[in-house]
């Protein structure tokens, strides 16, 4: 008899085992369908050598010192600050826009100053600010939002900027200095061993016990479990009573190139042309030394593993009716990215996951008395 029954191996269930596992004394079984943990930050040597993440480029970020503590607990990091430059224009301009930017495609020497005046001539204001396309637009005005996030947007969700909440594009800010990072965290490291090796860490506690290639729905009925937490895609668990979320996924497009370095920065985007949104080249991120490189490109498609919940109106109203049903239920808790359809970076995740087992700390304190 387990304790917890852990449906997903990825950041979300593996920090809700180790925690229930090391913590509280419980048993846990963890489960994921795949043939290997880590969900989607899986990364795995590929047949060059080169160490890959299988599904995308994963760069850890975080502005929580308690979400990178406890991470820090099963691997050391390599500090990694990643860069990207968007292909605009026949010319390869960092991205966020900012200072570097606007003073390559427009020839110009603008000081911070400058640029805020540039700006403030070329926005369009929005009151309220609603929409992916408002947000853009009421920074940068309608030519930057074509030159960067209207065919990348397009590309990516199939759908409009104006179809998406403010929240997607807000994550890629525009900037008056001349900070090239994509990130502006405080902590900005790789695991050093990479991913699946920090989870490996995570999950070697003998009180957990792993299953790989095992669907939940193949085994409910065949194992013994007091709690579950479920970390797949809500809408699956309650059998799409109220009908499918909607998610992005993405084919990826792996190669391996016989020259040591490909692209000039860990990720080139491509906002206006080909089919692919971005490349990324994994030596960048993993400091690897090899006399070959390896490269993704990635397709976005409409079928395939749930990779991005879609985020706007009719799909948070169509997740909480999932939400309400998952309330109602004892016994069973939903988290992850999947398990709360939220487009959460990996340390939201953990941070959610962590919140969780708080949560569940304390109602165990409560039964025992203490
Ligand atoms: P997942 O990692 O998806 O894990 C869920 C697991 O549940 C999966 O392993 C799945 O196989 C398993 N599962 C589902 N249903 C079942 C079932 N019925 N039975 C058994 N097992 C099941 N975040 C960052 O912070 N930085 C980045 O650079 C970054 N880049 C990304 C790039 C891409 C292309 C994508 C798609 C995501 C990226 N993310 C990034 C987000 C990151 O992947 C997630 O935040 C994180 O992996 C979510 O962890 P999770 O445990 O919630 O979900
Ligand atoms: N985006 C864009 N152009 C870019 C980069 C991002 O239009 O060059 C938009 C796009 O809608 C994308 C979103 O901003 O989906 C978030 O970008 P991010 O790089 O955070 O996406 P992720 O790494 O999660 O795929």
């Amino acid at each position: 008899m387990y304790d917890y029954l852990i449906i997903g191996s990825g950041f979300a269930g593996s920090v809700l085992a180790e925690r229930l596992a090391s913590q509280l004394n419980k048993k846990v079984l963890i489960i994921d369908k795949r043939n290997h943990i880590g969900g989607n930050a899986y990364d795995h040597y590929d047949e060059a050598g080169i160490l890959v993440h299988k599904y995308g480029p994963h760069i850890f970020h975080t502005n929580s010192k308690d979400v990178f503590n406890y991470l820090s607990r099963f691997t050391e990091w390599r500090p990694y600050e990643h860069h990207v430059l968007a292909s605009v224009d026949g010319q390869l301009v960092p991205i966020p826009i900012n200072l570097n930017t606007i003073n390559m495609l427009y020839g110009a020497n603008f000081t911070s100053e400058d640029v805020t005046g540039f700006l403030e001539s070329k926005a369009e204001k929005r009151h309220p600010v609603l929409t992916s396309e408002d947000v853009v637009l009421n920074v940068v005005g309608k030519e930057l939002y074509e030159k960067f996030f209207k065919g990348y947007t397009q590309k990516q969700w199939d759908l409009d900027p104006s179809e998406l909440d403010a929240s997607v594009t807000a994550r890629v800010p525009t900037r008056i200095n001349k900070d090239n990072r994509y990130f502006t965290d405080k902590y900005q490291a790789m695991p050093l061993h990479g991913y699946t090796k920090m989870f490996e860490n995570m999950l070697a506690h003998p009180n957990i016990h792993i299953m790989l290639n095992t669907d939940f729905r193949d085994v409910k009925e065949h194992i013994a479990y007091k709690k579950i937490i479920y970390t797949g895609p809500i809408d699956g668990f309650f059998d799409y009573r109220y009908g499918k979320l909607p998610y992005r996924s993405i084919e990826f497009d792996f190669q391996t190139i016989d020259k040591e370095n490909y692209q000039p920065t860990g990720t080139v985007n491509y906002p206006n042309s080909n089919a692919y949104t971005r490349i990324t080249e994994f030596k960048f991120l993993t400091g690897q030394q090899h006399h070959k490189t390896s490269i993704v490109f990635e397709y976005p498609v409409a079928e395939g593993d749930p990779y991005y919940p879609i985020p706007r109106k009719e799909n948070h109203a169509l997740y909480n009716k999932y939400k309400a049903l998952a309330d109602s239920l004892d016994n069973i808790y939903f988290t992850g990215r999947l398990g709360t359809y939220k487009y959460y970076n990996m340390d939201q995740v953990v941070a959610q996951s962590l919140a969780l087992f708080k949560k569940i700390q304390q109602e165990t304190s409560q039964l025992n008395g203490v």
